[in-house]
């Protein structure tokens, strides 16, 4: 569940992120269109239009940023494997099973001795698998100029995460266990029940309580562009209440914005490196993204469909542990499906479902962007404007990826997929 509570809830924060801009002026081929019978008209060829964005980034530029989108998937398979090595350390030593113990000793109560051995499980994890979030989350990003955050405060973050999934994954590991003990039949539907329940409450609190630890929360300044969007928002019925700036600057060079909460808590939040790094038809544009979200409910929708994702992982664990139990049971000390001392196998073979599922959660995710940016262009009406934008997120994401790449590894539409629907409602909508 950790995995699959980690990966809610940043999709839940449905980034649309940019980097800094090249300076280079927009200008549009044009085709003439070739008509005998009608006046002479000229019409945007969307295909040519698209094709002159991708001509824009060349070379050493687009061989960097499809190095570290390939990169990124790699790292899929290497966090898997990792996670299976650390769980193997904990499983074939028996330091998983003394942790346990120490626990049974501590305390009476079955549901503390479950806390406590996730709190203990929780930092040990952490800290094994330390070397590779550091080169993940800090060597990589400043080796490609992502990163704003010196070490200390990329340590300091890394700790108030850590804080944060102790926190949520000692709530939701000890009801687990608890359901595990209770209904050993039916656990799993009663876990996927109280997991989409958990995950619904996270998302609720998550503005308010978890992203304020990271970063300050202001009213969007006072000026023309705020102006422009409060009254794009008006115009789509969200509450000026409800849109919010932050200072992500701190911690990335990434122009983004994000849809947050659920229910009384949603929010739109756009971040200072896209009010200081865009033109205003770029930011209109994001922003009308985003109000896209918020206007087809896209939370409440990603809860449902990720609720039925997890559903499929507690079944693949319920079937899978037969056979790990049969294989390892003994020799790694677990007594069976409800002690937590077999947690880091049950975490293993979540992750194996977790790293297949990928296509879907990718593909669940995209299709929802594919909404957002067509309910944006129709919102704003700045094709331009989200052309350039989408144009901005090749630094970092590949542009022009082969088709089963797109289906299997991007959780928004491909660079050229968005530029080209911008520019075929350019096409079809401006005349
Ligand atoms: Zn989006």
């Amino acid at each position: 569940m950790l995995k699959l509570l980690a990966a809610c809830t940043l999709m839940l924060f449905f980034g649309v992120s940019y980097a800094q801009g090249t300076g280079v002026p927009s200008t549009l081929p044009v085709a003439a269109v070739a008509d005998p019978a009608a006046p002479v008209t000229t019409k945007l060829d969307p295909v040519a239009a698209t094709k002159a964005f991708m001509n824009r980034l060349q070379g050493e530029a687009r061989e960097k940023s499809d190095a570290y989108a390939e990169g990124g998937y790699w790292l899929l398979l290497w966090n898997l494997l990792y996670g299976l090595a650390v769980v193997w350390l904990l499983l074939s030593r028996g330091i998983s099973s003394r942790i346990r113990d120490f626990a049974e000793r501590r305390t009476r109560r079955k549901n503390l001795q479950t806390l406590l051995y996730v709190l203990i499980y929780i930092p040990l994890t952490a800290l094994l698998e330390f070397p590779l979030m550091f080169y993940q989350g800090y060597y990589r990003e400043h080796q490609y100029g992502l990163s704003n955050l010196s070490l200390m405060s990329w340590l300091g973050e890394a700790g108030i995460g850590l804080g944060v999934s102790m926190v949520l994954m000692g709530i939701a590991i000890t009801g687990l266990y608890a359901i595990l003990r209770r209904v050993p039949q039916t656990w799993w539907a009663w876990g996927t029940v109280a997991g989409a329940g958990f995950l619904m409450l996270v998302v609720m609190v998550a503005p308010v309580f978890i992203a304020p630890l990271f970063n300050t929360y202001k009213p969007v300044p006072d000026g023309p562009v705020r102006n422009d969007i409060l009254s794009l928002a008006r115009a789509n019925g969200i509450p000026a209440d409800n849109v919010y700036f932050f200072d992500a600057s701190k911690q990335t060079k990434r122009v983004s914005a994000n849809v947050s909460g659920m229910f009384g808590t949603t929010r739109i939040s756009l971040n200072d490196n896209l009010l200081n790094r865009t033109s205003p038809p770029e930011i209109r544009a994001v922003m009308a993204h985003e109000m896209g979200h918020y206007v087809l409910n896209h939370v409440v929708k990603h809860m449902m469909a990720f609720s039925l994702v997890l559903l499929g992982g507690l079944l693949f664990i319920k079937f899978s542990w037969r056979w790990a139990e049969a294989r390892f049971g003994k020799q790694i000390g677990v007594r069976g499906i409800a002690d937590p001392a077999g947690l880091p196998l049950l975490m293993a073979l979540f992750s194996v479902y977790m790293f297949l599922a990928t296509p879907v959660l990718n593909t669940i995710v995209r299709t929802a962007e594919t909404e957002a940016d067509l309910f944006g262009l129709n919102a704003s009406r700045e094709p331009d404007g989200f052309a350039e934008a989408i144009f901005k997120l090749a630094e970092y994401r590949k542009l022009e990826p082969g088709a089963a790449e797109e289906f299997i590894f991007f959780n928004h539409p491909s660079g050229y997929s968005r530029i080209f629907a911008a520019m075929r409602w350019k096409a079809e909508s401006i005349k």
